[in-house]
């Protein structure tokens, strides 16, 4: 008795899978639903692009993804950690420099000191 069950290409090596699988047995790639949510956070993998998010958008509050890339070394990933915590205590400093510095000179034009 043949059974026909559904099936669908894997979409690297194109092999016909069950659509029940979850994981190509030639190729090991993960069917196409699991890619998608994957493709969402494959962006972690990359290098330069990690390294671009951290350093010009989250700065510390991005050090997680930092950690759960695959794309640097412990070495690494310890170095980077200071690197983009440093930057970030530097430019809250600054803002709160600048901050304190508007403040100080808005002070007499509100008749308050700080
Ligand atoms: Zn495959």
């Amino acid at each position: 008795m043949a059974l026909t069950i559904q099936q669908i290409a894997c979409h690297r090596c194109d092999a016909a899978l069950a659509v029940e699988v979850d994981v190509c047995p030639h190729c090991h790639a993960r069917t196409k639903a699991e890619v998608s949510t994957a493709d969402k956070w494959d962006w972690i993998h990359r290098r330069r692009t990690l390294l671009f998010v951290l350093l010009c958008a989250t700065g510390a509050l991005g050090l997680p993804a930092l950690w759960l890339s695959r794309a640097f070394s412990l070495r690494a990933k310890i170095i980077w950690s200071i690197i983009v915590t440093v930057e970030t205590a530097l430019l809250v400093w600054v803002c709160y420099g600048s901050v304190a510095t508007a403040i100080e000179a808005c002070g007499p034009l509100f008749g308050q000191t700080v």
